[in-house]
């Protein structure tokens, strides 16, 4: 076996008992870099020589006994998570040459614990998107067949873990952008509660929406970078001062009295393929078969999330995004002598298309005249949806769905109907529209070859018991041991 191909946990064991070095690991998943990257593209910034420094301090913490689950293990990190001197660009040409003066409150927590840093991976420009297509710097190309789109907006860090091009990732979700992704590349990936990890030094979409979370190989290294990136932050205003469980202690809990509940709605949702369909009822049929009972619920404002959610998310972007205007930092059109033109040349010639489409839809529907309409009116149905699944938990401990509706599409397919692109996301913006956690599993593949993935959503900071049900599903199946062929 590759050492790339080691999950952190595998590699921590290894690390641990000195049968490998971090720097033997980091060599190995920089070389396999090298060897995958012109075809997968998952990579903004390559940090090759940090990155060994890094394991070089990791090896001589662990010969001096110090070692936690993360010390030595090589992680890719999302580019719009601030990292200290090094380039952090969001995917975008105003970003191009930004290198943060600090770093993110859960990077300081990953190199407080020994993590080494490869580089920084691809998305859709400011995470506006589900493909990675929007992506201003480079296409990223799922490894399961490279015609195919990764998803997005986290699809480097999906894609770099599905083809063994790091250990483990952080992402950031803000209405599927870790969980869609992670589903298209047959990889895990959670979205946590929000407030659960602080968000200080993560570049701003929809601050009421946005969320950092892992993308792992499986679910045990989901729930150690959980324990390791979780918890209070004084620096994140929304960051919750809750105790942080060790998500570790969960995995050997069986589902007998679990309840799981079906969202009858989802269902009936336009546009649901059936080999999808299929491989979800299959999942459900062997959760039920270890134990846990399942119930139908009911979250009867579904329908409207994704209007709620394209009103609130371009409303929260358009006044998050007006601070890159030319003159604090990143990008300048300095051939302009007027302020008011050297703002909208730096903007016009900074922000891709569908960033200005969102910039646009929101400054509109945050207008004197509009905002009734638009934002409050959105904002009404999103307590709804609140309220729904307030409702649905009552008689339920975990949510079981489609995480996309399709398996992962072909690039450019839908590159010109941003309408089609926004339907696919009828699973995933419920979760972050009530702030619950979600996470998606393995569950199955396409005729074609494209992996599928599960849904599971718990409870506000019910992280623990979507841990449980994912990996009792995950060690009763064996889906996250294939691996694409490349
Ligand atoms: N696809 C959604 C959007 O384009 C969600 C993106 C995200 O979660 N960052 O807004």
């Amino acid at each position: 076996m590759n050492l790339y191909e080691l999950t952190i946990h595998e590699a921590h064991n290894l690390l641990k008992s000195r049968e490998i070095s971090s720097q033997e690991l980091t060599k190995s998943v920089l070389d396999r870099v090298e060897s995958v990257e012109p075809r997968v593209g998952a990579y903004i910034t390559v940090a090759g020589e940090t990155a060994m420094a890094q394991a070089e301090l990791a090896d001589k913490a662990i010969a001096g006994g110090n070692i936690t689950h993360l010390t030595g293990i090589p992680l890719a990190i999302k580019d719009l998570i601030c990292t200290k001197d090094l380039r952090t660009t969001c995917a975008s040409k105003i970003l191009e040459n930004f290198v943060p003066p600090y770093d993110a409150f859960v990077i300081k927590k990953l190199k407080k614990a020994g993590a080494v840093i490869v580089g920084k991976v691809n998305m859709d420009e400011f995470a506006m998107g589900s493909s990675t297509e929007h992506s201003g710097i480079k296409l990223t190309n799922n490894p399961w067949d490279l015609a195919y789109i990764p998803g997005g907006s986290s699809g480097g860090s999906a894609a770099a873990v599905a083809a063994d091009m790091c250990i483990g990732s952080l992402g950031s979700d803000t209405g599927g952008s870790i969980r869609q992704p992670a589903s298209h590349c047959g990889v895990v990936g959670m979205k946590p509660t929000y407030g659960r990890v602080s968000r200080f030094g993560l570049v701003a979409f929809a601050s009421s929406l946005d969320q950092i979370g892992p993308l792992t190989k499986d679910v045990t290294d989901c729930a150690v970078l959980m324990n390791a990136i979780s918890g209070y932050d004084a620096g994140d205003s929304t960051s919750v001062p809750m105790d942080v469980p060790d998500y570790t202690t969960f995995l050997k809990e069986g589902l007998k009295g679990v309840k799981i509940g079906i969202p009858k709605e989802y269902n009936a949702l336009p546009g649901l393929d059936a080999e999808v369909s299929e491989a979800v009822k299959n999942a459900v049929k062997t959760i039920e078969g270890l134990g846990a009972e399942c119930v139908e619920v009911s979250l009867p404002h579904t329908e409207y999330a994704v209007a709620a959610y394209y009103v609130i998310a371009p409303s929260e972007a358009s006044s998050n995004l007006a601070r890159y205007d030319g003159v604090k930092y990143g990008l300048r059109d300095k051939g302009k002598n007027d302020l008011i033109e050297m703002y909208r040349s730096t903007r016009s010639m900074g922000f891709g298309s569908e960033v200005k489409r969102r910039i646009i839809i929101g400054t509109y529907c945050l207008s004197a005249g509009y905002y009734d309409a638009y934002y409050r009116k959105a904002s009404q149905v999103r307590t709804l949806i609140i309220e729904d699944f307030k409702r649905a938990f009552k008689s339920c401990d975990v949510l079981l769905s489609p995480v996309a509706p399709t398996p992962a599409f072909k690039t450019g397919e839908r590159a010109e109907d941003p309408l089609k692109m926004y339907l696919s996301d009828i699973f995933t913006l419920s979760a972050n529209l009530a702030g619950i956690p979600g996470m998606s599993v393995p569950c199955g593949f396409s005729t074609q070859g494209l992996p599928i993935g599960l849904q599971i959503m718990g409870n506000h900071f019910n992280e623990e018991k979507m841990i449980k049900v994912a990996y009792n599903f995950e060690q009763a199946t064996d889906f996250h041991n294939k691996k694409p062929k490349l």
